[in-house]
């Protein structure tokens, strides 16, 4: 029965690859996201493997392909949030999450990788999950059995013992200990190949305290640049990246230095740390949004006082710290920790962006080609281009005018398969 099973799956990913049908997508409006600006009347052709093959005004269509019709509405590129937690809910980062079995919680993830999808985010990297339930997912999806975005996923975060990706919730008797947990160098560089054995697209690190935790600070430092130094150096000969969440100004500096590739939530950034991550090319990831959320509904979700009271006094520095890091010209990608808030509102981090400095332009890039250029698909996601897969979002009205206009997708394609669509006719 399980070598039938594994074989049906085989079957199924082989059929969906020769099945495919080549399509065309008629565009009103499309964005093109390096230049930012929108171009009328486009056709985007793709191939039965789901990759675009042309986009331009008058493109002839291959014998048989009738196209979908969006000539109401503007398309661009399929987002990317570089910081998600799908197998997370906000009611699991207090006590209520102790009951979350792993099986629970990839069931979680299922259902957050649908809303995702939906809500016009065809690409997410996902660091940091109970276990590897985010690997599951994300096999899930590659094999066609539900749903969701592309994901690269990083399974257990590392991190210290007693620190930001640890569980300090129960008492020494539990003994409890995250799966990530891993101290000093070798145990750092042992812990990068054993998530990587398990399936590991990236490794995320904790390098700083955090916000969601008991009994820990966001400023202060928890790996050492000694630690940072062998997970990025370990990670890198095996081909992956380093997302490390770093909110102290410290570590900040100990991960740049460390040459990790991105710095996630960045909130107490300095101007020594914006000049740092400059040089090194590291890109910042700030999770602007979720504060609002955190202060009108953390209490509601079971969130502890105390990450509510860490959460008031860095969620504005780290709003100012952003536009400070945008206007001194640090790169920037879209990440905005789903999972602290509900799944699917992502794009509502947009008019943040906005709000703190950034033209509508740049917040789009950041969601496309910046976030594509960290995670390492820029040749694959981010931009409508021969070569690309075929993941498409389209909205009503004008998304450089009104950024807002990306919290309501009307359509939603991932590699030539329609996942939504709504649009007028
Ligand atoms: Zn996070």
């Amino acid at each position: 029965m399980r070598m039938l099973g594994r074989l049906g799956v085989l079957w199924l990913v082989a059929a969906s690859a020769v099945f495919g049908v080549p399509g065309a997508v008629r565009c009103g409006k499309l964005l093109d996201v390096r230049a930012g600006k929108l171009l009328e009347n486009q056709t985007i052709l793709f191939d039965d493997s789901g990759t675009i093959t042309a986009v331009g005004a008058n493109l002839a269509l291959p014998a048989g392909v009738a196209p979908i019709d969006l000539s109401h509405s503007t398309c661009l590129p399929g987002l990317i949030d570089v910081h998600t937690h799908l197998t997370s809910d906000p009611s699991d980062t207090g006590y209520e999450g102790l009951g979350v079995s792993v099986p629970r919680e990839a069931i979680k993830g299922a259902k957050n990788a649908a809303k995702t999808l939906h809500a016009g985010f065809t690409t997410v990297r996902n660091v940091g999950a109970g276990n590897f339930t985010d690997v599951a997912v994300r096999d899930g999806i590659n094999a066609g059995d539900i749903p969701g975005p592309r994901m690269l996923v990083s399974g257990p975060p590392l991190g210290i013992t007693g620190g930001h990706c640890d569980n300090n919730l129960l008492p020494y008797e539990f003994h409890y200990r995250e799966a990530g947990v891993a101290d000093g160098p070798w145990a750092a560089r042992t812990k990068v190949r054993e998530v990587v054995k398990y399936g590991a697209d990236v490794i995320k690190v904790c390098a700083s305290g955090g916000v969601l935790s008991k009994g820990d600070q966001p400023g202060t430092p928890q790996y050492t640049e000694e630690e940072l130094k062998a997970i990025a150096d370990e990670a890198h000969k095996l081909g992956r990246k380093v997302a490390a969440h770093a909110h102290g100004t410290q570590s900040i500096k100990d991960a740049i230095r460390a040459g990790i590739d991105s710095i996630e939530h960045s909130s107490l950034i300095d101007d020594e740390g914006i000049a740092l991550a400059k040089e090194h090319g590291t890109y910042l990831v700030f999770d602007i949004y979720n504060d609002d959320y955190i202060l009108a509904e953390g209490a509601k979700e079971g969130m502890l006082a105390e990450s509510i009271e860490k959460e008031k006094k860095l969620g504005r520095l780290q709003r100012e710290n952003f536009r400070k890091a945008f206007q001194a010209g640090a790169k920037m990608a879209f990440g905005t920790d789903a999972g602290v808030y509900p799944h699917g509102d992502n794009a509502k981090q947009f008019s943040k962006m906005v709000e703190w400095g950034m033209r509508p332009i740049d917040a789009i890039q950041a969601a496309t080609i910046n976030a594509a250029d960290l995670i390492g698909w820029k040749e694959k996601v981010g931009a409508l281009e021969a070569g690309h897969y075929a993941d498409i979002v389209a909205v009503n009205g004008d998304p450089l005018a009104d950024v807002k206009v990306l919290e309501a997708p009307v359509f939603v394609m991932k590699g030539g398969v329609v996942a939504r669509n709504e649009a007028a006719r």
